[in-house]
């Protein structure tokens, strides 16, 4: 049948009957909230380039997770802030590490929310990199300073201010000595990460979710739970996680920036959809309970074959940049802040995620109560 004798406007009417027919519904039970916990007491500092999200002390983190299950999210998933960073990533698996108080906090006060425990070592290292780092090459540090000389040509220094500009200039190219120079190992990161996923059990995590990237590191986690006595606590593995610079804002209220290099070596590329499937894959051969596409608004097309492809549970992530681009127009009135919001994880859920992990969760959960 075609027009006149179709008209889809007619479901279109009333308020009523669109409802009727709405094909894909939010709820507040399909929502995550990411905290970002750092030591101290009663600190609540706003991350500026994400307006609206804190980074929290263990006092405030137990607040915001309260108002959080009072709205009806299920669930919250941590991120740590140390207070001291090191080579081995001591704060990610430590027992006193500052998610590890988190959790036996919230579990304490909020026993009925889910807690989920992001699994990563970049917070945590002094390079702030996702797994150990060592030089790959024997290329000593004079080697790279004689590769930063050649870099920078001026050695002739008249005056002691460009003497001093010409030696910052020479420390910084010897300290950006390039992603060729240094490779992440991947198989010695899988013990750390095995490591801190026991621990974060043990202090009562629910849920853990390694964002790492790391070859392998599903089954290293699986088996080290098990070993552990943790056969029930289930894995949520960030099993296609492109490179993206939509992270930028994470950078900042994680505090997480590699400092040298990228993470193109280990995070996906943001071109290939059929390594996606093969990395999801394999995180379920591994056992993976469920599956995480990050970041979610520029790759829901990944999240749709996914959904069409496995049968896990399936979460994505509605990462920081998706959340500032926002906040950014709506506070230039340029969009409708609620509406876009709204849009933005209706897409996300339309596309097929069944879970949204999404400093949206208590904004749009209001709206939806
Ligand atoms: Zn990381």
């Amino acid at each position: 049948m075609a027009f006149p004798i179709t008209r889809l406007r007619r479901l279109r009417r009333t308020a009523e009957l669109r409802n009727m027919v709405c094909e894909t519904r939010l709820t507040p039970d399909a929502f995550v909230y990411p905290m970002f916990v750092c030591p101290g007491e009663g600190f609540r500092k706003e991350v500026k380039s994400m307006p609206g999200v804190f980074n929290l002390s263990v006092d405030e983190a137990v607040r915001e997770a309260r108002e959080v299950h009072m709205l009806g999210v299920p669930s919250v998933i941590l991120f740590g802030l140390p207070d001291k960073k090191d080579e081995i990533a001591t704060g990610a698996w430590a027992e006193d590490g500052i998610v590890q108080q988190a959790t036996r906090a919230i579990k304490r006060e909020v026993p009925g929310l889910v807690v989920m425990g992001d699994v990563c070592l970049c917070e945590y290292m002094s390079h702030g990199h996702c797994g150990i780092v060592k030089a790959a090459s024997p290329r000593s540090l004079g080697a790279a300073a004689t590769h930063a000389m050649n870099k920078v040509r001026t050695v002739a220094v008249r005056s002691q201010k460009e003497k001093k500009q010409t030696i910052e200039k020479l420390a910084a190219v010897v300290a950006d000595r390039g992603p060729a120079d240094y490779e992440i190992v991947n198989d010695a990161s899988l013990e750390l990460l095995a490591k801190t996923s026991v621990s974060l059990a043990n202090a009562g995590i629910d849920i853990i979710a390694p964002s790492d990237m790391m070859d392998g590191r599903v089954a290293a986690i699986r088996r080290g739970l098990d070993d552990a006595g943790f056969i029930n606590t289930p894995i949520l593995s960030y099993a296609a996680k492109f490179a993206s610079g939509f992270y930028g804002p994470f950078r900042e209220a994680a505090d997480s920036a590699p400092q040298f290099g990228d993470r193109r070596s280990y995070q996906m590329d943001g071109a290939n959809l059929r390594e996606a499937m093969r990395e999801i894959e394999a995180d379920i051969e591994e056992g993976a309970d469920m599956i995480m596409v990050k970041p979610a608004m520029p790759y829901l097309d990944v999240i749709a074959a996914a959904r069409e492809r496995f049968d896990l549970p399936l979460a994505a992530y509605q990462v920081s940049g998706e959340y500032a681009m926002i906040e950014a127009a709506a506070r230039n009135g340029w969009i409708e802040r609620d509406r876009v919001m709204m849009e933005s994880l209706l897409s996300i859920r339309r596309a097929g995620a069944s879970m949204i992990l999404t400093y949206y969760a208590k904004d749009a959960a209001k709206l939806l109560g």
